[in-house]
């Protein structure tokens, strides 16, 4: 059985599932995923969000906003906490640095991260943190804001050992997506092989960025499996070691 530990359940779209959200949610299971987190995007969404996956015990919740949406939606810690503070909220994000798609609001971004960080400390919750191209800031902030408190998780990582390695010492986990299974992510197979047995973890970022052999299609939750092959693959062991473990380390992060 698989956890896929970052999805976007919200914004998978539904017209291959006859429109019927549960369909979907029977499909994943059929491919042997028993739990995922529904990750948000930004605060606007979040009611919606919560709703649509409301009724699934085996669905878990994050709040709030992405570093791409970080100009748009100011977000304080107060705000934050309050809705942190739901029992199906496992974790605060997913916030962090984008200096890819947003350089022009870094300060935004910034700030933003900053407010996640402290209520994630407050709240005694784990971080779900989103970086890419920001690899100082996002270390130097998360260092300056004692993120090592609350701990969480790297998602989707796609930056060097040497990152993942300062992420570590701050006891965070590094997750996997799709990206991994990609022909060209050679150095990111690199790190796969060397994260540590009880610091992985496994995900698909549904609805984007679906694995080899999906690649370029909508991808879902059902495709989690792919990743763990992959990482079966590069870290020598079985598909139902990388299951297991992956279970065990997303169930002792984010208390589930
Ligand atoms: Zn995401």
């Amino acid at each position: 059985m698989f956890i896929d530990s970052h999805c976007h359940l919200d914004r998978v779209k539904l017209k291959h599932f006859a429109d019927d959200f549960s369909l979907l949610i029977d499909n994943i299971r059929e491919n042997n995923v028993e739990r995922m987190l529904c990750v948000a995007i930004n605060l606007a969404d979040y009611p919606a969000m919560l709703k649509l996956v409301e009724d699934y015990a085996d669905i878990d919740v994050s709040v709030g906003t992405h570093p791409s949406d970080a100009a748009k939606e100011v977000v304080d810690v107060a705000t934050l906490v309050e809705l942190g503070s739901n029992p199906r909220v496992v974790a605060i994000g997913e916030t962090g640095l984008d200096y890819y798609y947003g350089p022009e609001h870094k300060i935004e971004q910034q700030a933003s991260f900053r407010e996640h960080i402290r209520a994630a400390n407050q709240l005694n919750k784990p971080l779900i943190i989103h970086t890419r191209d920001a690899r100082e800031d996002t270390i130097t902030i998360m260092r300056e804001e004692n993120a090592s408190q609350c701990g969480g998780v790297m998602h989707c990582f796609t930056e060097s050992w040497d990152m993942a390695q300062q992420a570590l010492e701050l006891g965070f986990y590094i997750s996997f997506s799709g990206i991994v299974t990609f022909k060209n992510a050679e150095e990111l197979r690199e790190v796969a092989r060397q994260v540590p047995d009880d610091r992985f973890l496994i995900e698909t970022d549904s609805p984007y960025l679906a694995p080899v052999p999906h690649r370029g299609k909508p991808n879902f939750p059902g495709w989690v499996p792919h990743v763990a092959e992959c990482l079966a693959e590069v870290r020598e062991t079985s598909v139902e070691d990388i299951a297991r473990l992956s279970t065990e380390n997303y169930k002792r992060l984010f208390q589930r």
